[in-house]
């Protein structure tokens, strides 16, 4: 059974308490989990037909090019084939990923976010032509799923480097504090094109866009699926301007309960 509780302090006659109202929300979450796991299908089935789609384009471009003189709006015709089939792989892997996020078991260990920030960010910056300007400061050991944290800081480092104002170099700050006793604050801040006010409480929607109609591909799910990682892990995700301009996403994750690994010894000669 699924309880969703809301309460409120109370004061009658002098007298403090509170009030506690339980709905039972089993029917809404068991709704929910039925419609994940038809999307996980559904994209998992759509895999291999796209695959076989794709193979096909790229045979008939190649068959298409070798015939002179060059078929040129057949050629168009198929690299827009396989434009759609670009796009509609990129949907697939986001909705497995968003039942991934709900659905895998979390394997949470003590983690080096630097290292996982500077992996996730070499990664990201490896294949762009305009090199971004990245600041990472002193970052913590956390307790989380290695995989799943992963997935949060690319997605929002990609969204850093994907939602650039046109003509300017991208920068992005890393950074990381103290969110009380046990829990470590992370930012990813951007010099980018910002989030309108009245989106960024839905920005963490599924399939919730800001930019549609903006020439930014995207499917919207990026965020919804950091929400449902942040969530599992007992912390949160929010949005806000950044004061230079931009947006800052901060997540809050445990911090890391146990000490750091021990230095290798030094070998002895004795
Ligand atoms: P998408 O696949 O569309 O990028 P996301 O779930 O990652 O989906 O993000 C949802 C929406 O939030 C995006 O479509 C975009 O409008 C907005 N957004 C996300 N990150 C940023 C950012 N760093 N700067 C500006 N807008 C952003």
């Amino acid at each position: 059974v699924w309880l969703s509780v809301s309460g409120r302090p109370l004061e009658v006659d002098g007298r403090r308490g509170a009030i506690a109202v339980f709905h039972d929300v089993t029917a809404t979450r068991e709704r929910e989990a039925d419609l994940t796991a038809f999307a996980g299908i559904v994209a998992h089935d759509l895999k291999n037909p796209l695959t076989v789609i794709a193979a096909h384009a790229e045979m008939a471009r190649d068959a298409l090019s070798a015939l002179p003189p060059h078929p040129g709006e057949a050629i168009d015709s198929i690299e827009r084939v396989s434009n759609g089939v670009v796009r509609m792989r990129r949907l697939i892997d986001d909705l497995l990923a968003y039942t991934t996020a709900r659905d895998a078991a979390l394997k949470p260990q003590p983690l080096d976010l630097a290292e996982l920030v500077t992996d996730v960010v070499g990664q990201r910056v490896n294949h762009l032509r305009v090199r971004p300007d990245v600041y990472v400061g002193p970052l913590p050991r956390v307790e989380a799923d290695p995989a799943m944290l992963r997935h949060v800081l690319d997605n929002l480092v990609g969204n850093a480097l994907k939602y650039v104002t046109p003509g300017r170099i991208p920068k992005i700050d890393i950074s990381a504090g103290s969110a009380g006793p046990g829990w470590v604050r992370v930012e990813v801040a951007d010099r980018g094109i910002g989030i309108p006010d009245a989106d960024k409480p839905h920005v963490f929607e599924s399939f919730h866009r800001a930019h549609a109609g903006q020439p930014y591909g995207g499917t919207g799910l990026g965020l919804a699926i950091c929400r449902r990682i942040v969530d599992r892990h007992g912390g949160s995700i929010t949005v806000a301007d950044n004061p230079g301009g931009g947006s800052r996403f901060s997540f809050t994750v445990p911090a890391a309960t146990t000490l750091p690994p021990a230095l290798p010894a030094s070998s002895s000669t004795s």
